[in-house]
């Protein structure tokens, strides 16, 4: 597990760095916004401790832009904050973190954090069956990969999806024509400890659609159930 530390103040950020290397957690610092954005687009971490007030680019932007455009991994976000106003706006934001940390923090509560979100990882990578097939899917959870065999293909094409779209699709697909709220859909994804704005569903469901459905304005598979949520439909 590859971890960025996003901090200006570099004595704390050379004491994470320690303490998750204590732990066997590999880490790349950067002590600003912009070297913070370019160093994840290289690394493609994991994890990301990200600093709220940063010179340049503060924490909130870097947060966004890579919510907006993640790489190969959509990685997992903590908040590092040092005032109790800050977190009003991590929540009023829905900047899409996924917890926050309050300065300052002993290297036991980072470490049990950490450690906190690599457990959620790990759980959703649990597989409680192996295979789910549809008409036109096929979803392996133990090799983690989605194909999609539309009318007019000769054979499967494999998606190419980050683990969260792999674990949305697969979470929709186990219950097909259940009809999920965004609420449970937290829940089933990210945990009880999911901290953030319920509309980064929406986000997640429209960038797979973008992957999966012929024509992602009008959805076939992945349907909206106006105020409800989503269901997943693939009949035949
Ligand atoms: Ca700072």
């Amino acid at each position: 597990m590859d971890i960025l530390i996003i901090e200006d103040e570099k004595e704390i950020a050379e004491l994470i760095r320690q303490t998750l290397e204590r732990e066997s957690f590999t880490c790349y610092v950067a002590n600003n916004g912009t070297d913070g954005l370019n160093m994840f687009y290289q690394k493609q971490p994991d994890l990301i401790l990200l600093d709220i007030m940063l010179p340049g680019l503060d924490g909130l932007e870097v947060c966004t832009r890579i919510r907006q455009k993640p790489g190969t991994k959509d990685p997992y976000i903590l908040m590092l904050t040092a005032r109790g106003e800050e977190i009003d706006r991590i929540i009023g934001l829905s900047t899409g973190a996924d917890d926050y940390l309050v300065k300052p923090f002993s290297p036991r509560e980072l470490v049990a954090r950490v450690r906190a979100v690599l457990r959620r990882s790990l759980r959703q990578n649990t597989p409680a069956s192996q295979q789910h097939k549809t008409r036109h899917f096929v979803i392996d959870l133990d090799q983690h990969t989605a194909t999609r065999k539309l009318p007019d293909q000769d054979e499967p094409e494999e998606l190419d999806l980050t683990t969260l779209e792999f674990n949305l699709l697969a979470t929709l697909v186990s219950y097909r024509g259940r009809v999920w709220s965004r609420t449970q859909l937290i829940d089933h994804l990210w945990g009880n400890d999911f901290f953030g704005d319920e509309r980064v569903v929406d986000t997640h469901i429209r960038r797979l659609r973008k992957k999966i459905e012929p024509d992602p304005a009008n959805p076939i598979f992945v349907k909206t159930v106006v105020g409800v949520g989503y269901k997943f439909e693939d009949d035949n």
